[in-house]
């Protein structure tokens, strides 16, 4: 076990998207600094971050600048290049390891691991070409869903199919996955920490609703029965220990309900701090960015109690497609503000959150209306 990162260590952020800016904000007030690297200039996390490298991925001069400039390095986004990761950690130790991203960056290795240590899951089948396709969707059915293997993110590459038909439109060469859709009650998620020497801390779980594939709202405590509480976060700790994990890790699940069916079904794992734990920051003791940056410098896990019921609702650049939001319509209603520094507002893109406290079903049911307000 590596001894703490004593306060005034760098923290390196591969990616500088929204995620690390708030584990910047949240880690700076135990003293780190941060230095953030991200292809794109401005990103969110440069703003708050003490230096910010701007480079493609693959520039080595970047690469020796960015370990140079760093004490441990961790990411805020799976999909940096896994090399990059594998050479960075020759000079610098990264948390969590490059390993853990070798088997959440591809989904079928990512399903392959779950079935190997018998996580429950979807059926699904590796499709490389459309008779492979037509086959696939002769065992599994339909209705399923095709899923790029790499890069898929907010419901990108994903084309649901409704009958076999819809196949004979699709390219001959794929590089995918076939999953059969899921008939669930509720998409629930589990957001947890782990630390090098394997200590876990689970915040509560959480409910989500997506809209056309992105979240757009999350409620916790997730109102499922105890049962299904317990076997999500038994689920979510199983795996953060068969991946050797070191930081914040997120599973969003599936569940399947039904008089006495406690199945829950495991769709994704997200190897970092989650949309779906942004609720933590303002109504748990411990944020999930803040409980990031503990396990990644070899700190104490926090404490994870939720002292009040929560909603987080996404704010997608959809707001804003009359100008400005009308900040004073959720000021006004007690909503906590939460916005990332983006300056280009596009439809679908994540902008910032709120977060409602309080009387949750009464948060929930207000939130298209807040959405509306905002919108002017
Ligand atoms: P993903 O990017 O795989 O997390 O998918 C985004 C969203 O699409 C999920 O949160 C679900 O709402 C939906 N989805 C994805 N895969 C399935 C599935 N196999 N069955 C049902 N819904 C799914």
């Amino acid at each position: 076990m590596s001894k703490p990162l004593p306060p005034g260590s760098t923290i390196g952020l591969l990616g500088g998207g929204q995620l690390g800016r708030m584990i910047a904000l949240e880690g700076r007030s135990l003293g780190y600094r941060f230095v953030c690297w991200d292809p794109v200039a401005g990103a969110p996390s440069a703003a708050v971050c003490d230096d910010a490298v701007t480079a493609p991925f693959d520039d080595p001069a970047a690469k020796t600048r960015f370990a140079e400039l760093c004490d441990v390095i961790t990411f805020e986004w799976e999909n940096v290049p896994a090399e990059l990761v594998e050479q960075l950690q020759t000079k610098c130790p990264v948390r969590p390891d490059a390993s853990v991203l070798a088997v959440v960056q591809d989904r079928l290795i990512q399903r392959q691991f779950l079935s190997k240590h018998g996580f429950p899951q979807t059926e699904y089948r590796s499709v490389d070409s459309r008779a492979r396709l037509e086959d696939a969707l002769k065992s599994i059915g339909t209705p399923s869903i095709l899923k790029t293997r790499r890069h898929g993110y907010d419901g990108k590459g994903q084309t649901p199919l409704r009958s076999a038909q819809d196949a004979a439109a699709l390219p001959d060469a794929l590089h995918h996955i076939l999953e059969k859709r899921v008939s669930f009650v509720k998409e629930i998620s589990v957001v947890l920490a782990r630390t090098e020497d394997g200590k876990t801390a689970t915040f509560p779980v959480a409910e989500n609703v997506h809209r056309n594939g992105i979240l757009h709202t999350t409620l916790a405590p997730a109102r499922v029965p105890a049962s299904v509480e317990r076997q999500a976060a038994l689920l979510a700790v199983s795996i953060a220990n068969e991946l050797e994990h070191v930081g914040v890790m997120a599973v969003e699940m599936f569940w399947l309900g039904g008089e006495g069916n406690d199945q829950v079904l495991v769709n994704e794992i997200a190897p970092r701090v989650h949309n779906s734990g942004h609720y933590t920051w303002g109504a748990c003791r411990t944020s999930q960015f803040e409980q990031h940056v503990r396990a990644v410098a070899g700190l104490p896990l926090g404490d994870v109690t939720q002292h009040t019921p929560a909603v987080m609702i996404n704010l997608l650049g959809d707001v804003w497609a009359k100008g400005e939001p009308d900040w004073s319509a959720a000021l006004s209603r007690g909503a906590k503000l939460y916005l990332y520094g983006k300056e280009q507002a596009k439809p679908g893109r994540k902008m910032g959150h709120l977060l409602l406290l309080g009387d949750a079903e009464r948060s929930l049911a207000q939130a298209d209306e807040l959405l509306r307000l905002l919108a002017r």
